[in-house]
């Protein structure tokens, strides 16, 4: 199992200083680098734009003018043009704009005729590039890993980015830190990914009810919640519902079987840090009746009417479950 690292537009142009910087951008060189030790091929993405190019908001695009072929800000950051082994060059055409590293460069067959089978993907930004190779990655059939310390973000709306590695999990990526001593650039924490799965069945009295668990550990510990946890760096955020929700409950639902219903990271939402929750559906035909484990201390069916408070934000993961419609 070969792995490439895909280093998406890490150029002067997007890192500060820059005619479009990401804010913080640097922060995600020196644990590409350290990732790049760890991958058999390294390809770097160069947004490379003709001058006038349909993007830039002089002829109506949405950016200022950036990566004009032949400008110093076209140029890949030096630290990153000395480690690649492959150099692709997107947006080259005059009319239309490309964000993934995958869009009319012929990576997808570059990296299958080297037998690639797994693609680390970092780089600027999360929410563009970032975002829209990772999801090319996937639909071409490779293993998507993504760690959160190699990405940076643009943040127009705030949480853009966050959105983005949310949106990459649920679509079967693995979002977590892939060096065991993960390096997170200027003190920046990274942020760690939880699966958490609103499990609805029937009431035998009408109407619906609410899988919950009663928490055995803090934080919240005595708190109902909604079954969850952290996902595992080997898995992706629907394989961990499926299993956090077998553990805490005894249920056994497909990962498959679960409606992604977005991401979540309200600030301050968990004590431990930065968390981002992954949330999931799981509709049941009848309540099947569950047993706790893990660390849950009880696990039951409850009524939608008359609820306690849940912990973290899972008030608001219910209400969006309760708001889904097929
Ligand atoms: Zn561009």
């Amino acid at each position: 199992m070969a792995s490439a690292l895909l280093i998406v537009d890490v150029q002067r142009d997007f890192l500060p200083g820059g005619a479009l910087a990401v804010p913080d951008g640097t922060r995600v060189i020196e644990p590409l680098l350290a990732l790049a030790a760890t991958a058999s091929l390294v390809v770097a993405s160069r947004d490379t734009h003709p001058a006038e190019h349909s993007s830039f908001s002089a002829q109506g695009g949405s950016w200022p003018e950036h990566c004009v072929v032949g400008s110093d800000g076209a140029e890949l950051e030096p630290r990153i043009a000395a480690i690649a082994d492959l150099v692709v060059c997107k947006g080259t055409a005059l009319d239309r704009d490309a964000y993934s590293a995958f869009d009319g460069t012929g990576l997808t067959a570059m990296l299958q005729a080297r037998a690639i089978t797994t693609v680390l993907i970092g780089g600027l930004a999360t929410d563009y590039c970032v975002r829209a190779s990772a999801l090319d990655a996937l639909a071409a059939g490779f293993e998507v890993r993504v760690d959160p310390a190699t990405v940076a973000a643009v943040d127009v709306a705030p949480g853009d980015g966050l959105r983005a590695l949310g949106e990459l999990a649920a679509a079967g990526a693995i979002v977590g830190p892939q060096l065991a001593d993960s390096r997170t650039g200027c003190g920046r924490p990274t942020p760690r990914l939880t699966a958490d799965v609103a499990c609805l069945s029937p009431a035998p009295a009408g109407g619906r009810q609410v899988l919950l668990v009663r928490r055995a550990r803090e934080p919240h510990a005595g708190s109902l919640a909604l079954p969850g946890g952290f996902v595992e760096p080997t898995e992706s955020a629907a394989q961990a519902g499926a299993r956090e929700l077998g553990e805490e409950t005894g249920l056994a639902v497909d990962a498959e079987a679960l409606v992604e219903l977005g991401s979540f990271s309200a600030p301050g939402r968990d004590p431990r840090g930065w968390i981002v929750s992954i949330a999931f559906l799981a509709l049941l035909d009848e309540p099947v009746p569950p047993t706790a484990g893990d660390d849950a201390a009880a696990a039951d069916w409850y009524p939608l009417a008359g609820l306690e408070p849940l912990a973290f934000d899972h008030d608001e993961i219910l209400a969006r479950a309760l708001a889904y419609r097929p």
